[in-house]
């Protein structure tokens, strides 16, 4: 687990990375590809698992896992964060790690990842999920672009009803016709802000501006913003803007508020 510039949460916690989803202006690929040990010897006390694509085939029919260990590089001695890259990786070993945390925190659980892609296997899922419930003591904020997922694992009986963990989805664009099921805490991630977006029920907003130095970087028109402002406040449900949209709203503009 480790701490965050995210503003919405004190720390993140990565038992899964790697993502297939391909968004243009992904910053968690840039870095894992960055970190990658691809192609250097592995070594391990540890067990890893990873998503083994064939024929380079994004679609999880076609996959198959690999059990491996901790990854350590034997030449370096160092640890590898990432050793596939940003290929869809389940660490673990780091399942446990929170357990360790005793000052509750507001954890982003896999910023690395989609933990809810088609491609994870319910099992990880399932194992990260018994991971939080065995450190009650923190709050667990999940995101996904595939939110559908949420209601899959919900009629299979996976997906877990708890105060302390809270379901969101990524919106960047147009409207979004997703799964809201109000016995479980919900929130959408508007970010980054491509367009016009139209929020449907949700427990709570976020939204930020793209950032980095991206040739095609969106800058989010101020209508935009006060429109999903405007909806958020029709269901009386909380905004979180990001930093990053101080340049467009102004200071005195920002709403920076929480659910809990
Ligand atoms: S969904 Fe998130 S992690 Fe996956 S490619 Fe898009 S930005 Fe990256």
């Amino acid at each position: 687990m480790k701490k965050t510039k995210i503003e919405w949460c004190d720390s993140t916690w990565n038992p899964v990375t790697g993502c297939l989803h391909g968004c243009e202006y992904c910053y968690a690929r840039r870095i894992a590809n960055r970190f990658s040990y691809e192609g250097q010897t592995l070594d391990a006390p540890q067990e890893l698992q990873r998503v083994w694509l064939r024929d380079g085939k994004n679609d999880a029919r076609h996959a198959s896992t690999h059990v491996l260990r901790y990854p350590v590089d034997l030449i370096s001695g160092r640890t590898c964060p990432y050793p596939f890259g940003f290929a869809p990786t389940f660490h673990r070993y780091r399942l446990d790690g929170i357990q360790r945390w005793q000052k509750p925190q507001t954890i982003f659980v896999c910023s690395m990842a989609d933990l809810f892609g088609e491609w994870v296997p319910d099992e990880w899922i399932e194992e990260v999920f018994a991971a939080c419930e065995k450190a009650p003591q923190h709050r667990y904020l999940f995101l996904t672009k595939n939110p559908f997922r949420y209601e899959q694992l919900h009629q299979k009986g996976i997906l877990r009803k708890s105060e302390n963990m809270w379901y969101g989805y990524s919106a960047t664009k147009d409207s979004y016709d997703l799964w809201f099921d109000r016995q479980y805490n919900c929130f959408v991630s508007i970010e980054p802000l491509l367009g016009e977006v139209e929020i449907t029920d949700t427990h709570w907003v976020i939204v930020g501006a793209e950032t980095g130095n991206r040739k095609d970087k969106v800058v989010p028109q101020k209508e935009w913003i006060e429109s999903i402002c405007r909806t958020a406040d029709e269901m009386n449900v909380p905004v979180f803007m990001k930093n990053s949209l101080i340049p467009v709203v102004g200071e005195e503009n920002m709403r920076r508020e929480f659910p809990w």
